[in-house]
Parts: C-alpha cells; structure tokens; sequence
C-alpha cells in the first residue's frame, strides 16, 4: 500500500516530500483506508513500528498515545514495563503538551532500549519499538514540539491490545492470562478467565482445532504451546474438585425473553452470554439433549458425553432454559413465540443433514448404507451412559467403506473400529496429501487400524436383497489445482471395479436445514441454503431476528461458532436495551491488527529453545481400539503448570490514528 512513511518490521520507506502519485508501496503491511462511516485512517502504530498513511498523522502525538495505550496494558507485573512506561508517558505528556526539552529526549530514547531489553512480556519487549523509531526518524517534529512550533492536533487513537495467539481465536480469548493462572496454580481463576471468553472450555479443551497454536510464537524458537489441552485442564480441575462454580450477578435481572433455536455450541454460547447481560434465554433443541454436533457428532472417546452433560448443566446455572424435543418450524414458530413474549432470536440450527454423495443408489434405501452425521448420533445415544433414546441394537459390519476424507469420516472410522469392525476403511477421490482432516485424527485413525483407499471415485451402491453388498469405484488420477488449490482428480476411463463390504457410510460433508424461514420469507439465505447476516453484528435484515454458528457459515468449527455467539449475544443486547446495533472502536481494531497479521512465521524470536511441549498422557492402544474410553487423558496439574510456564506472554497493542475530523 503507498504511504507517506512506513518503518514496520524495520523495512524503511520514506516518502516524505513525494508526490502521493509516485510514493513507493510499503508491501509488508496492510492497513484499512476507512474506520467506520467514512472516517479515515491516517496511520497505525504497534508492536513492529509505524506507518503513516498522509501527512494528517502526527507521529509525536502517536507516539504518545501509544505510550499511554502501553501503560495501560501493562500488566504490572514486571517493573521496568510497568514503571518504565508511565515515565515514557510523563515524558511524552510534557512533550506534547510543549514543555519538553532535549534532555526529555535522551531520556526517552534510553528509556525505550531498557524497557525493551529488560521486560517480560511482549508488551514491554515489542512496544517501545515504535516510539524509539519515531525518534530515529522524526527528531524535527520533536524538536518543533520543544521549540513551541508544533502543537498537538487532537486525533483519535482507538487501540486494542492482543496477542498472535488471542488474534487468531474467533472467540477473542485471552490466552496469555489463563495459562498464566495456570503458570500460578490458580485454576480457578483460569476458568474464569476463560469463560468470558467461552462457556465450553472442556469441549474446547478437548475438541478446539485450535487455530491459536498455529499462531503460537513459541514456535518460532522450538513447539507451539499446548494451549487447547491447557484449557481442558483449567476445566478439568474445576470438575474433578467439586470447587464452587462462579454465580452470575446478573441472573435475570432483565425481563426481555429470547428466543434462541438450536442447542449446538453456538446456541448454548449465546443463551450463555445473554444470561450473562440479565437476559432470559430459553433454547429451544429438537434432540432429546442438547449439545449439537459437539454431542451427536464428537464421538464419545474425544469428549465423554457425561462430562459434556456436567458442562451444559452450568449453562443452565447462569438463567439459561433449554427446552429438549422442541423443533422449530413444526413445534414452535417465530409467530407463536412472539405471542409468547420472546423479543428476539438467534437461529443456531447448524448443518445436521448428511450431504448426498452423488452416488447412484444412495436413495434407495438400502440397509447397510448411512449418512454420517445420522450414524454418528445413533452410536453416540446407544452407548453413552443413561441414554434417552432407546430401540434397536447397533449394526456389526464386517466390512465397512466410509466416503470422504474430513474430520466426519475420521470420526465414523474410528467409531467403527471400536464397534469391533476389523476392516474399516476410507475411501477418497485425491490423495494423503489432499486429506482435509486434521493431521492428529488421521494419525490416530491409521494407529487404530484404519485403511485408506486413496484415488477412488465410488460410483455407486451394489446392493442384494434390499442390502448393501459391495461399492463401486472408479480409479483417478489427478489433474492441474481447483479453485481451493488442490489437485483436481479425474477419472480414468474403464476403471471401474467393486469393493465387497455390507456397510457404507457418506461422510461427505453437511447440509443445513431452514425449512422454518419459510415464515420469514424477507430473510436472505445463501445458495449452500445457509442465512445471510451482517458479518459482525449478526443481524439479518429482520431486526430482531439474529443467525449465526454453522447456519450462518456453512459447517465450520466449534471455536467460530461460539466467537459468532458471542458477538450475537452482544447484538442483541443492544437491540433489547435500544442502542445502536454495532460493533465497539476495540472490535474494529481487532479486525484491524488481524488484516495486518500479529504473528510472523519468519520472525526470529530470541529465546532459548529445547523447552518441547508437554506430551499427552493417553488411555493406551488396547482400549484405544476396543472401546470408547476417553483416549486423551489430560494433564496433570504439575504437568499443565509446567507447560503453561513455556509461554512467553507475547501480548502487543496496535493503535490507528483515525482524525478528530473525520475526513
Ligand atoms: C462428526 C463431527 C465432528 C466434528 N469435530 C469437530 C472437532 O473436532 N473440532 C471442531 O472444532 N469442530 C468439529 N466439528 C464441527 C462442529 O461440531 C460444528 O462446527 C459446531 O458444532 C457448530 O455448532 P452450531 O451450534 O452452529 O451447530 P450444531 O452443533 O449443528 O447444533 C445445531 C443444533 O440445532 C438443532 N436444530 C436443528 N434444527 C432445529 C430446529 N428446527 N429446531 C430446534 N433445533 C434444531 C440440532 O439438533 C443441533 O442440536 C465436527 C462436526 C461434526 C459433524
């Protein structure tokens, strides 16, 4: 992008008396030209230097907002970040305010090396980076301040402290504080931590695909922190010591229903945060037990369904209703629960439809041959303890084919192999290397025994007597990338052979059901019959009507259907309490450092190494492959102590300049 002035990642482009025509580009960082309704962004400072969109941003000004952002996110707990910022900002207040001098100056520049030199964490290490470069390459402005030249021009400066990890987390959680209770053996306060973030830490804890690690720094100097299994620790100790659950203040304080559709995790989310703000939510769940995908589809040795039943009864603790065997559209309607007093709704109904597999004879009702979200739920309900769904017994294949190469498949394998299936395979149109599913769970299906089948378009059901008996396949080989850059495969020509088996399942992916917008014909959907909403408040176009989870974004995961949540919760109760429906100055700013990207692969992060994660202590093989037993056993305090000490609290703050002006 063209600036005026750039020194971020100390890549120097210095455009100052150019004209905005010929300005070279600063191509390592991105920045929005807008900050809401039209009001422009004249600069950025943080944690990698600064930038200068036009000549409006006053680097001296910034520099000092900066500062007093830093102070405020101190945590306090080192000394030269905690003291050493508030003298930078006294410094930099005497400056601006035009009672600085030249020893104010070298004061600040020291200040900035020892601060960065000597602090803990990435607030004091990473922030006075950006005000010693404006002292590097701005002294005339500087000097103009202390000569009474130069006054300051009032600009807004919103910022937002985060960090790579928190950055990359849909739900915003505040990483680096929870496992630093941890760090401090204060679990409890870890907890609490969490759930301002999320109410699920144990399904997070257990399940999260965890995009955090991937941005985790502490990779950059050995291994990524194990911050999901942290979580589930956190969770974990409240559970096995029967320890005093926090109440909520607010506990219907408010006498504003809402009406929330689905009890998934982005349902059981948002009725949580909306308990939270005093309202009374009431889930409505057409399953005899809530938990969605999280409960029917997670299959029992990855989150036992009894824990996640301890985990959703705390939801109802905080003045959440869930209301079981309600479907909306047939047993409730948007009209019935208007008359009922509901004032709102947030629809989380998920993706709960197997997707079809184009496969000739999947309508036939053949026995023998299952959708995997179906089959995933009937082995869930058959062998969880105290099951409300009763009726026949399970089948035992011999010999079963699961299509598709995702998380749904890997699951349906695994499941499979536990059942006491010896010949459990996979079968997939690309190859190993085009498998989307998480890398843990196919080196845990191929543990257990799994085989896969790679290369092999099925083309339809062979089926005897109503059974199923064998697939047909045709082989492939691959062609140039699709559009999602993977090799596209195609089919070879008089390939086609059967594969004996007596059971196939379609785990190709998932299908949403909205059959009940037919009522609210003015709300948009999309082609893939998902509901189209603003993209950060949640909203429809029907005013008290809010989507969002796998609904809203097609399926997805567990971490983004609840950071959808949340920011709905907080839609609605504007919308209830007649504010504005919109997202805060921090919100945006959070967008902003996301665009600009907080975490660097390439950085070279100057630790030392050798400190390797914490394995995972697990049940072992034999019960692995012969029952449902939880397979990951989680850590023990020590151990959770001892990994959360491997983080390096690489907290940053990034600040916008954004004229008082708004032009
Ligand atoms: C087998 C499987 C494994 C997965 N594994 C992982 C994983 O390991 N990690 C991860 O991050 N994500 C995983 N996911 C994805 C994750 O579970 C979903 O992204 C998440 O559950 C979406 O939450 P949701 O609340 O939007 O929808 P859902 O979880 O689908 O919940 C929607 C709920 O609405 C109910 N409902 C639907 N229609 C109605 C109606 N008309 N009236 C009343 N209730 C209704 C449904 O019964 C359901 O309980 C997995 C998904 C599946 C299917």
């Amino acid at each position: 992008m063209k600036v005026l002035f750039s020194t971020w990642k100390d890549k120097v482009v210095d455009n100052r008396g150019i004209s905005e025509s010929e300005r070279a580009s600063a191509s390592n960082v991105k920045l929005p030209l807008e900050f809401r309704n039209g009001q422009k962004v004249s600069g950025f400072m943080g944690w990698a230097g600064f930038v200068l969109l036009d000549e409006k941003a006053d680097v001296v000004e910034m520099a000092y907002h900066y500062t007093k952002a830093l102070q405020k996110s101190s945590c306090g707990r080192c000394f030269p970040c905690r003291a050493g910022t508030k003298v930078m900002e006294d410094i930099l207040a005497r400056i601006v305010g035009g009672q600085g001098s030249q020893t104010d100056l070298d004061a600040l520049a020291d200040l900035c090396d020892s601060i960065s030199q000597n602090s803990k964490c990435g607030i004091g290490q990473m922030g006075p980076v950006a005000v010693a470069h404006s002292l590097e390459h701005f002294g005339d402005d500087y000097q103009a301040y202390i000569e009474g030249t130069k006054k300051a021009p009032g600009h807004n400066y919103p910022y937002k402290m985060t960090a790579p990890c928190t950055s990359a987390c849909p739900t915003g959680m505040d990483i680096p504080q929870y496992i630093e209770y941890i760090k401090d053996a204060d679990f409890a306060g870890s907890l609490a931590n969490i759930r301002e973030a999320s109410p699920m830490a144990s399904t997070l804890g257990r399940a999260c695909f965890h995009p955090c690690e991937n941005n985790c720094r502490r990779d950059n100097v050995d291994r990524s922190l194990s911050i999901c299994k942290l979580k589930r620790a956190a969770w974990d100790w409240e559970d096995q010591h029967a320890a005093q659950k926090p109440i909520n203040p607010n506990k219907h304080t408010r006498e504003e229903k809402v009406a929330v559709i689905g009890g998934g995790p982005s349902g059981l989310s948002c009725a949580y945060y909306l308990a939270l703000q005093g309202f009374r939510p009431t889930v409505f769940e057409k399953l005899p037990l809530a938990g969605g995908a999280s409960f029917t589809g997670i299959p029992q040795y990855r989150i036992p369904k009894e824990i996640q039943a301890r985990e959703i009864a705390y939801l109802e603790d905080v003045g959440v209703e869930i209301k079981c065997g309600v479907e909306f559209g047939k047993d409730e309607t948007f009209k019935s629960l208007r008359e009922d007093g509901y004032k709102a709704f947030y629809l989380a109904t998920g993706g709960d439809l197997s997707k079809n597999a184009r496969v000739a004879g999947e309508k036939e009702g053949y026995e023998g041959f299952y959708g995997g979200i179906q089959i995933l739920k009937e082995v869930v309900y058959k062998t969880m303890p105290n099951s409300p769904v009763k009726g026949n017994k399970l089948p035992k294949p011999k010999t079963v084919l699961v299509i598709g190469g995702g998380n749904t498949a890997m699951d349906c394998v695994r499941t499979f192999i536990r059942l006491g299936c010896k010949d459990v395979s996979i079968v997939y149109r690309r190859t190993e290397k085009e498998l989307p599913a998480d890398p843990h769970e196919i080196h845990e299906a191929k543990e257990e025994g799994v085989q896969f089948k790679f290369l092999l378009a099925p083309t339809k059901i062979v089926a005897k007597d109503g059974k199923v008996t064998g697939l047909e396949c045709q082989k492939m080989e691959l062609g140039e990338p699709d559009d999602s850059g993977r090799r596209r495969p195609k089919a070879i020509e008089g390939s086609e052979h059967v594969i004996e088996c007596d059971m196939i399942i379609a785990a190709i992916g998932q299908d949403c059901d909205i059959g009940y917008l037919e009522e609210e014909p003015d709300i948009k959907k999309t082609s893939w019959n998902t509901i189209v909403t603003d993209d950060d408040t949640m909203q429809t176009d029907i005013p008290d009507i809010f989507a969002g989870g796998d609904v809203q974004t097609g399926p997805l995961t567990l971490v983004d259907s609840v950071g959808q949540a949340k920011r709905a919760a907080q839609s609605i109760g504007q919308h209830l309490r007649g504010e504005p429906v919109g997202i805060s100055d921090e919100q945006i700013m959070e967008k902003v450092i996301k665009g600009i990207g907080a975490y660097d692969r390439a950085e070279i992060v100057a630790e030392p190494d050798g400190w390797d994660r914490k394995p995972m202590r697990t049940c072992g093989m034999d019960l692995q492959k012969t029952s449902f037993t939880e397979v990951e056993l989680g850590y023990s305090q020590e151990e959770a102590m001892e990994e959360a000490s491997r983080c390096m609290r690489c907290y940053i703050v990034g600040m916008a300049c954004v004229p008082g002006d708004g032009k």
